[in-house]
């Protein structure tokens, strides 16, 4: 069916601005959109929650409208919605996954046409034929898309107003459109960035960054809700001699296959990534230590039994400290890893376990000066 035959010659689809000055009232309001948006970046809110606030504003200057925020996935190229507070679930489901091709609103025409798509009467524009059924179900009249560009200049999604009556946009609704879009390209980017500064270059895995911030959300938790956990702190036995022996690359590659090895084998809301070096830690939830023992000894053998091509066989050696009402998280840390070291000094390739001092059985001075509470470790 070709484009053309949904063009409505009376109700052309000319994507029309209707040239009218800004009033100073409006400059105040693209002005007050900005100024929010900066103080939510400014209060290091999350990405989500400032999209969603970005939506309500500019339903906010306009009745009977909703606004979206679509990105594209680059490896499917489908378009699925990222915000869209006032889009009720089943709109939103229904909107999502749109395959980029024209037919599917302005959303994705703003996409592939590179510029604001325009649709002022959402029922006869040939850039709605695939989602009629939408415009019907939903009393859409209206819909506008102006695209996002990441900073290469690249097109990754579009931001989007959809209307419940016919309207034509104003050199104000343009303005607005193009704020919001140059608004969520910013918040897209660093959303990108901060996942950057939080990712393992080499494994992909969390960094220490990451894991500091969990270690302290996970300790919160428990304080809170008694959720107990375990941590356990990993290291590669003589890592040194695998790269002396083989080169630094099939070191890398070592540690990229162990870090598949980790994520693969841990429960969905158990935490992995690079510690450091050829250190790796885990975060176990709902487990004591005995549990942990379990999961830190099937790795221990997973591990063992793997082998790294080019390399062979590597073992690994673990320490794991449960969390505890007396400990803070460095202190947590340091638990784990004096049982790490115990096993290290045991002969390698095995689990060791934190037992710790009760708080009462510590002597004031002994508090003072050491850091952790740790009385032995049992491997
Ligand atoms: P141990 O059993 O006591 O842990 O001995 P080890 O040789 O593993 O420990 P050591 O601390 O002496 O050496 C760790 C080595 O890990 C030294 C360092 O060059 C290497 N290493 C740290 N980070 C990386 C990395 O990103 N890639 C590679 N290839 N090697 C790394
Ligand atoms: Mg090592
Ligand atoms: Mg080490």
């Amino acid at each position: 069916m070709s484009k053309h035959e949904f063009l409505d010659p009376v109700l052309p689809s000319d994507d029309s601005v209707e040239s009218v000055p800004l009033s100073t009232e409006q400059l105040e309001l693209i002005l007050n959109i900005q100024q929010e948006v900066l103080h939510a970046l400014a209060e290091d809110k999350r990405e989500s929650g400032i999209l969603d606030q970005l939506c309500k504003l500019v339903e906010g200057l306009l009745d009977n409208a909703v606004a979206s925020v679509l990105l594209l996935h680059q490896n499917d190229q489908l378009m699925s919605i990222v915000s869209a507070p006032s889009i009720p679930e089943e709109g939103q489901i229904r909107l999502s996954n749109k395959r980029l091709d024209i037919g599917y609103g302005s959303c994705t025409a703003a996409v592939l046409h590179g510029k604001p798509a325009y649709i002022n009467n959402a029922a006869t524009d040939y850039r709605m034929s695939k989602s009629l059924d939408l415009v019907r179900d939903f009393n859409v009249c209206s819909c506008w898309s102006v695209p996002v560009y990441n900073r290469d200049g690249k097109i990754v999604g579009s931001f989007m107003l959809s209307s419940f009556e016919h309207r034509t946009p104003t050199t104000y609704h343009d303005r607005v459109m193009k704020t919001c879009s140059s608004i969520v390209s910013i918040i897209q980017e660093r959303k990108a960035l901060r996942r950057l500064s939080m990712t393992d270059k080499l494994t992909g895995m969390w960094n220490r960054v990451k894991l500091d911030k969990l270690l302290v959300s996970q300790l919160k938790a428990y304080q809170r809700h008694a959720e107990t956990y375990s941590l356990v702190l990993l290291d590669v036995d003589h890592f040194k001699q695998v790269n002396d022996t083989y080169g630094h690359n099939a070191g890398d590659a070592v540690l990229v296959d162990l870090a598949n090895i980790l994520k693969s084998n841990v429960r969905g809301n158990d935490v992995v990534g690079r510690w450091g070096g050829e250190e790796f830690m885990m975060l176990l939830s709902n487990s004591n230590a005995i549990k942990a023992q379990v999961v830190a000894e099937k790795m221990r053998v997973l591990v063992k039994q793997h082998q790294f091509p080019g390399v062979g066989n590597v073992t690994i050696s673990l320490g794991i400290c449960e969390v505890s009402r007396e400990l803070s998280v460095l202190e947590m840390i340091d638990c784990a890893d004096q049982a790490l070291y115990k096993a290290k000094k045991k002969g390698r390739d095995q689990v060791c376990l934190a037992v710790l001092d009760r708080m009462e059985n510590i002597e004031p001075k002994k508090l003072a000066t050491k850091k952790v509470l740790v009385s032995e470790a049992v491997c």
